[in-house]
């Protein structure tokens, strides 16, 4: 039976990167708890289609579902809380929007009309929304608007959301999450800034009907009156969001500030009794008493950047709670690594993941740092790039094929044992154009990987242009490089593995988009219980 759907929108006040993602991840979280099918989707202002050709410095780390769309890294937070795939229909952008408002002007579909934002763009937001909901799957849609409302660029999308709050009535909820800061000089927490925000979504004729307000200390009684009698809404509706030692425990924080309650009041649903968050505890318990500590370097050219490789360092965390183990993340970056400093930047690490990458820029750092973790038998994964900067360097310095190369990087390579994707030549625009999404990998039976899948063939998430070149294939397994995992339709390696260390692994894809909570991903798991054992 197709199931009646709510939408919930969720808006961002006063600042960005107050966390809209982590707290519509934790709300979907919650509604899972009390039983409800939920999907989460997010709405993105800017003009590019999508975030696949921006930079990670300009917006973070690009995720991939499965289905291959380049989405906002938030996709990544709503999968990890949730373990619901989400895909191309879960992220849309404003660019997105035109494209297919211009195309249907093209194809003559609003002949006689002049096309305009209200009603022709709004209209192409709300079908994105509601295509969701009409699926029949879910109990809830909750749309998160990208960016902060009172930007040019958020206006048709809160356009979007005062259209359907009219027109769906009590079938949808508004939460707007803001910012109270604590005033040192003052003593005390600011709801101001909260006011003007509300009073902004007003002027675009939108009531928020939730208030999660994000803060440094707790929200006490005379505040929430205060945030309630100013933004025309009851004090049950003024939310608590402090900041939190860990993402994973604002589910547990909401659960306390009743969002779920508040959300489901809203929107006139029977509030089932039993909210289970029993294996969301039993994580977050043991994720904050670790029987063990590690340090894993993660060698990337983006470190600066916290959430330039956001996935990798939550799969770790996963494969971490996994293991009992706590993990401290050290970002190295792979510009600054030589031949000469490798011994003083990486002897302290107990792993080493070498981090995926475009374009030369600390290439021969990275390719240092694969060879650091090769001789001196120290764990390594290196995923997509990173396994490719393994591929050179075994040819480098073990078939002592020393101007060995990726033709990204050395087009004239007299060894290009990283080599253009047959289907990739030819290809002139860059947007949306690589190997994207999953593809299946068929493990070979007593390598490490097939020992932690225990699975003969998985799919798993891709974002490439260039593969491991076949004519190489049978010098590395002879010299000790085991091809471990292979594309069987094409034919592609998918993953090389070293046979005399204690645990070296190198992937084409990228198997932290599929870690979650509730499933950490099993080369994570596989790679932290290397680490760990290694170091005893
Ligand atoms: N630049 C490489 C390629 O396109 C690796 C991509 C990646 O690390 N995601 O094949």
């Amino acid at each position: 039976m197709k199931k009646k759907v709510k939408y919930i929108f969720v808006t961002g006040g006063v600042s960005s990167s107050l966390g809209k993602g982590i707290i519509s991840a934790s709300l979907a979280k919650l509604l899972q708890g009390r039983g409800f099918d939920v999907t989460i989707q997010k709405l993105d202002p800017y003009i590019n289609i999508d975030p696949g050709t921006l930079n990670p410095y300009e917006h973070g780390e690009c995720y991939v579902t499965e289905d291959g769309a380049e989405t906002d890294l938030d996709l990544g937070h709503y999968e990890r809380f949730s373990s619901t795939p989400t895909s191309q229909a879960n992220n849309i952008t404003t660019g997105r929007i035109y494209q297919n408002v211009i195309d249907k002007e093209r194809k003559g579909e609003y002949l006689g009309t002049t096309v305009q934002v209200i009603p022709h763009i709004t209209d192409e937001i709300k079908h994105s929304i509601k295509l969701l909901g009409e699926t029949g799957k879910y109990d809830f849609v909750i749309t998160e608007i990208g960016g902060t409302v009172g930007d040019i660029e958020s206006f048709p999308f809160v356009e979007t959301v005062r259209q359907m709050k009219w027109e769906e009535g009590h079938n949808c909820a508004v939460i707007h999450l803001t910012l109270v800061p604590f005033l040192k000089a003052a003593g005390e927490l600011k709801t101001k800034p909260t006011q003007h925000s509300v009073k902004t979504m007003l002027e675009q004729g939108v009531q928020p009907d939730i208030i999660v307000c994000r803060s440094e200390y707790h929200l006490n009684k005379g505040i929430r009156g205060k945030i309630a009698q100013f933004c025309n809404i009851s004090e049950d509706s003024v939310i608590e969001s402090i900041d939190a030692s860990t993402i994973y425990d604002v589910p547990l924080l909401m659960r306390d500030e009743k969002l779920d309650i508040a959300v489901l009041k809203k929107t006139k649903t029977k509030i089932p009794k039993t909210l289970d968050l029993t294996n969301w505890e039993r994580f977050v318990k043991r994720l904050k008493n670790p029987v063990t500590t590690v340090n894993i370097g993660l060698v990337g050219k983006y470190v600066e950047l916290q959430d330039a490789y956001k996935s990798i360092k939550e799969a770790l965390i996963h494969g971490g709670v996994e293991n009992e183990c706590k993990i401290n993340d050290i970002d190295i970056q792979s510009e600054k690594i030589t031949r000469k400093n490798v011994k003083e930047l990486l002897g302290n690490l107990d792993g080493i993941i070498v981090a995926p990458g475009f374009g030369g820029r600390g290439i021969e750092g990275k390719i240092e740092a694969v060879k650091f973790a090769r001789e001196n038998n120290i764990p390594f994964l290196g995923i997509c790039l990173g396994m490719q900067c393994a591929a050179i360097e075994f040819t480098r310095n073990v078939l002592n094929l020393k101007d060995a190369h990726t033709v990204e990087i050395d087009e004239n390579t007299k060894h290009p044992v990283i080599d253009l994707m047959d289907e990739q030549k030819g290809i002139e625009n860059l947007g949306g154009t690589m190997r994207l999404g999953a593809y299946n990998c068929k493990l070979v039976k007593g390598s490490k990987s097939y020992d932690v899948y225990k699975e003969d063939i998985v799919a798993e998430r891709h974002r490439h242009r260039f593969e491991f070149n076949n004519d190489y294939r049978e010098r590395f397994e002879s010299a000790g490089m085991k091809i471990a995992g292979v594309n069987p339709e094409k034919d592609l390696v998918e993953i090389i593995e070293l046979d005399n260390h204690p645990w070296f692994v190198g992937v084409q894809f990228h198997p932290e988009y599929k870690s979650t909570v509730k499933r950490p991903h099993p080369l994570f798991v596989g790679f932290v219980d290397a680490v760990v054992k290694n170091r005893k």
